[in-house]
């Protein structure tokens, strides 16, 4: 597939090759282009900002509700494709298509809300003197041109939270995929420009450090939002910030699933296996920890084992497949490091369940991990299948485990009794709590993100439209 500038469809004699982790088949390439390219789409977008402010906000909400309107017309192209370049299995990777086009459904209804501003009768106010006379207008305003960069693992729904809220406020956008995973975002963008005029959305692809430096340092860049590692992203905020631009980052996280001794452990148990193996873990919001009540441990393995034996693998088109293979070979030995180093340091392997031997696969595993052992897997980001089970005596002593990382981005309290789930709750240093069910969800429109190093800033497509917006206030004296 090729770049999309302005008006044009863009290549280049160095290629990136898009493999699919499944089989190692290369799906397609798309071009690594060099600086002067990246120059060009940024100056491109910000030309064309006239363009997009000519359409009134009305017409962008439509002209959402046909990109939603295109998107499920082509679900399950974009499905199949998406399934090929991540490896998701396929009836997961329908789901993020379908929540894709609700995305820019949600952008089309909330624009005419978020871009209303407001009256002010300034007699309000007995200072300054002479208000009797005055009033004010607070309008929002768009910021300029939008750089967005999105993760490997969600490539659709990163997409829509990005192109869509700022396409609704008059944002027009330099779009970076990651380059392991570009190519269903690169055709949605084409969807975006049947209907939106060229130049709005521009996407990009190549060397990853080179474009995040034009980014930070080409002044006609006002927002960079970014989806992906903690240490990428803090990294690029805080050089961002230093040039005066605003950003959005959404990072890591080792979400924790505690469960008390008096939880349904059935519950528990599927909500586990959804958090830590849909797509063989590779979320933010992935169930990375399960903090259980030592009464309860040796039931709730059992348990485990036996649900997790039900999970099928093979080709990830199959739709009665549930495990995923690893992004790369990378993540692999990744994971690998992973469970060496907590086996070395005295944690337990307890099962592990066959993979294929082709492509990125790696066992989903389940180990005993005690609170007082110091494995890496324990604060780490682990973005694979593997999932340590930590047994406490105590709510105090789950919730001091719960916030000993880095990370505040999710945690989900499992219990029968609603009051000991919200003191739980409000002590866990984190964005969201859900009680009784996985960490793995997402509602779109509801502040999404978090504390520590998780984030700056909340995702939700009201929370980033006010974000990518600024707010004027205009004072008449009459
Ligand atoms: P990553 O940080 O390696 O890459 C993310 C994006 O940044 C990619 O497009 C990559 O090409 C780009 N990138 C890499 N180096 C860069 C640089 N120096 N300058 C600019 N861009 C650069 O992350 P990943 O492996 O693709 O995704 C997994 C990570 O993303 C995990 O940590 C996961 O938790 C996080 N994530 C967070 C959320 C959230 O909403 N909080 C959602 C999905 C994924």
């Amino acid at each position: 597939m090729q770049a999309i500038i302005g008006e044009r469809e863009v290549s280049s004699q160095k290629l990136i090759e898009v493999r699919n982790p499944a089989s190692g088949e290369v799906v397609d390439t798309v071009p690594s282009l060099d600086r002067d390219q990246v120059r060009e789409a940024i100056d491109v977008a910000y030309n064309s900002q006239e363009k997009l402010l000519a359409m009134a906000v009305a017409k962008r909400s439509k002209a959402l509700l046909q990109i939603a309107s295109l998107i499920r017309e082509s679900l399950n192209d974009l499905a199949v494709l998406m399934t090929r370049e991540t490896g998701r299995p396929i009836k997961s990777s329908r789901g993020e298509i379908e929540r894709t086009a609700q995305i820019f459904e949600l952008a089309a209804a909330e624009v005419r809300r978020v871009m209303e501003g407001k009256y002010v009768p300034l007699d309000a106010y007995e200072f300054p003197p002479g208000n009797e006379r005055r009033f004010a207008l607070v309008r929002r305003e768009p910021l300029g041109v939008v750089a967005a960069i999105t993760p490997f693992n969600f490539p659709a729904a990163s997409f829509a939270h990005k192109v869509a809220p700022a396409l609704a406020v008059g944002n027009t956008v330099v779009f970076k995929p990651s380059s392991l995973t570009p190519l269903t975002q690169m055709r949605l963008a084409t969807l975006v420009l049947r209907v939106f005029p060229r130049g709005v959305l521009n996407v990009i692809t190549g060397d990853s450090t080179m474009i995040g430096d034009e980014f930070v340092n080409n002044e006609k860049v006002s927002l960079i939002t970014f989806t992906g590692s903690a240490s990428v992203g803090l990294e690029l905020a805080s050089r961002a910030v230093k040039q005066g631009k605003r950003v959005i980052m959404e990072l890591g996280g080792s979400d924790a699933m505690i469960v008390l001794e008096d939880a349904d452990l059935k519950r528990a148990v599927k909500s586990a296996v959804i958090g830590r193996f849909d797509f063989a873990g590779q979320f933010c919001n992935a169930t990375k920890r399960v903090i259980v009540r030592r009464e309860v441990e040796d039931q709730f393995l059992k348990m485990l084992k036996e649900e997790l034996k039900k999970l099928k693998a093979g080709d990830p088109l199959d739709e009665s497949v549930d495990v995923a293979p690893l992004i790369s070979e990378q993540a692999r030995d990744r994971m690998r490091e992973f469970l060496e180093d907590a086996v070395k340091g005295g944690g337990e392997i307890v099962f592990q369940i066959d993979v294929p031997k082709h492509g990125n696969y790696f066992p989903p595993t389940v180990f005993k991990a005690p609170p007082k052992l110091k494995l890496r897997a324990l604060w780490e980001e682990t973005f694979g299948p593997i999932l340590p089970v930590i047994p406490v005596d105590s709510d105090d002593e789950a919730i001091k485990v719960a916030n000993s990382t880095e990370y505040g981005l999710d945690a989900s309290v499992f219990t029968s009794n609603f009051s000991r789930a919200y003191e739980i709750a409000t002590k866990l240093k984190v964005g969201t709590v859900v009680i009784n069910d996985t960490t793995r969800l997402r509602w779109d429109n509801l502040p999404f993100g978090g504390v520590k190093k998780s984030g700056i800033g909340r995702e939700s497509i009201v929370d980033t439209m006010t974000e990518m917006t600024e707010t004027k206030l205009l004072v008449y004296s009459i």
